[in-house]
C-alpha cells in the first residue's frame, strides 16, 4: 500500500512556522506583510477559494487587502485598482482570482501586476525566471507539489517524471521545476495518443487534467510516486456530491509507493505557497532572506 503524502499536515506545519516568522519580522520592520486578492463576480467556487485564502492570511498574520467587484466591473477599472495596489507600500502580493467574467482579459490584468508583487507567479517576468532556472516568485500549485515531494523525501534527480496537463497554471511550471531538479521530464496532454504508454514510464507521475479518475492502476508503474493535482466535483447515483482527483485513488494506492489524496493533498499546499510568496516578496523589500 502506498504511503499517503499528507498535504493538510504539511500545510499546517508550514503555516505554523510562517506565523512565527511573520511575528518576528513584524517586530523588526513595524508592519505586517499584505496580500490583495481581487475577485470579480460571485462564482461560488471562487468565493470559497478567496475566503480560504483570506482566512489563511489572518492565521499567519498577513493583512488582507481583498477587493470584491461586481461582475460588471470594467477592464479599465480593474487595471486602475492594480496600479494603485502596485504603488501601495503596505501590499506585498496581488492576485487576481481566476476565472474572470468573459468580458475581462485576465492576461492583460496579470501583466499589469508589478512582477515583485505577483503572488501567483503568473506574470511573464516570473515565468521567464522559472524557465531560466532563476530564483523568483513561482506559481503556487506547482511550488506546493515540489514542497510535498521534498518533505516526503522523494528523490527527483535522475528519475523519469511524467506531467499530464500543460496549462500555464500547473502543467508547464511543474515540468520546469522538475527539470530544474534534474528529472527527465515527459509532458502529456489531450493530444497524446497513447497516454498509458507514457504514464507507465513514470517514476513520478503528476496529473493536472481536470478529468475525474482518469488515471487507473493499470496506467501506473509499480512503486511510482503519484501526485494528483485535479479537483473535480462529482455527484453519485444517490445525488451525493463529493470531490475527487484525476487519479483513481483506491486502485492506484495499491500499486504506487506514495500518493496524494484529494482532498487533503495538493490543495492545502496551494494556499500555503501563496502565503509563502507574499512573505517572500515582503522580505525582498527589506533585504531579508526567506526560503
Ligand atoms: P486546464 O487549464 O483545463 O488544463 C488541463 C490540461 O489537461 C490541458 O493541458 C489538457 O490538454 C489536458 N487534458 C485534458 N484532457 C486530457 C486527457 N484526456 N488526457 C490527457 N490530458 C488531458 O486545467 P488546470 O488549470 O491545469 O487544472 C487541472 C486540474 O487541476 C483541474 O482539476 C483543476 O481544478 C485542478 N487544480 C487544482 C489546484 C489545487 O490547488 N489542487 C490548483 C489548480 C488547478 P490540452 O492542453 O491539449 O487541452
Amino acid at each position: 500500500m502506498a504511503e499517503i503524502i499528507d498535504g493538510k499536515a504539511l500545510a499546517k506545519q508550514m503555516q505554523a512556522e510562517m506565523t512565527e516568522t511573520v511575528k518576528a519580522l513584524q517586530a523588526q520592520v513595524g508592519r505586517s506583510p499584505g496580500l490583495a486578492v481581487l475577485m470579480v463576480g460571485d462564482n461560488p467556487a471562487s468565493a470559497a477559494y478567496v475566503r480560504n485564502k483570506e482566512l489563511a492570511c489572518t492565521r499567519v498574520g498577513i493583512r488582507s487587502f481583498g477587493k470584491h467587484f461586481p461582475a460588471t466591473a470594467t477592464q479599465a477599472e480593474l487595471e486602475q485598482v492594480i496600479k494603485d495596489l502596485n504603488a501601495d507600500s503596505n501590499v506585498d502580493g496581488i492576485l487576481v482570482q481566476l476565472p474572470l467574467p468573459d468580458h475581462l482579459d485576465a492576461i492583460a490584468l496579470i501583466n499589469q501586476i508589478a512582477p515583485h508583487k505577483d503572488a501567483d507567479g503568473l506574470h511573464p517576468y516570473n515565468l521567464g525566471k522559472l524557465l531560466r532556472g532563476e530564483e523568483g516568485l513561482q506559481s503556487c500549485t506547482p511550488a506546493g507539489v515540489m514542497q510535498l515531494l521534498k518533505h516526503a523525501d522523494i528523490p527527483i534527480a535522475g528519475k523519469t517524471a511524467v506531467v499530464i496537463g500543460r496549462s500555464i497554471l500547473v502543467g508547464k511550471p511543474i515540468a520546469m521545476m522538475l527539470l530544474e531538479a534534474n528529472a527527465t521530464v515527459i509532458m502529456a496532454h489531450s493530444r497524446t495518443p497513447d497516454l498509458k504508454a507514457i504514464t507507465l514510464n513514470a517514476d513520478i507521475l503528476v496529473v493536472a487534467v481536470g478529468r475525474p479518475q482518469l488515471i487507473t492502476a493499470d496506467m501506473v508503474k509499480p512503486r511510482a510516486v503519484v501526485i494528483d493535482v485535479g479537483i473535480n466535483r462529482i455527484t453519485d447515483y444517490e445525488g451525493q456530491s463529493s470531490l475527487v482527483g484525476d487519479v483513481n485513488f483506491d486502485s492506484v494506492k495499491a500499486i504506487a509507493s506514495h500518493i496524494t489524496p484529494v482532498p487533503g493533498g495538493v490543495g492545502p499546499m496551494t494556499v500555503t505557497m501563496l502565503l509563502h510568496n507574499t512573505i517572500w516578496s515582503y522580505c525582498q523589500q527589506y533585504g531579508t532572506k526567506y526560503n
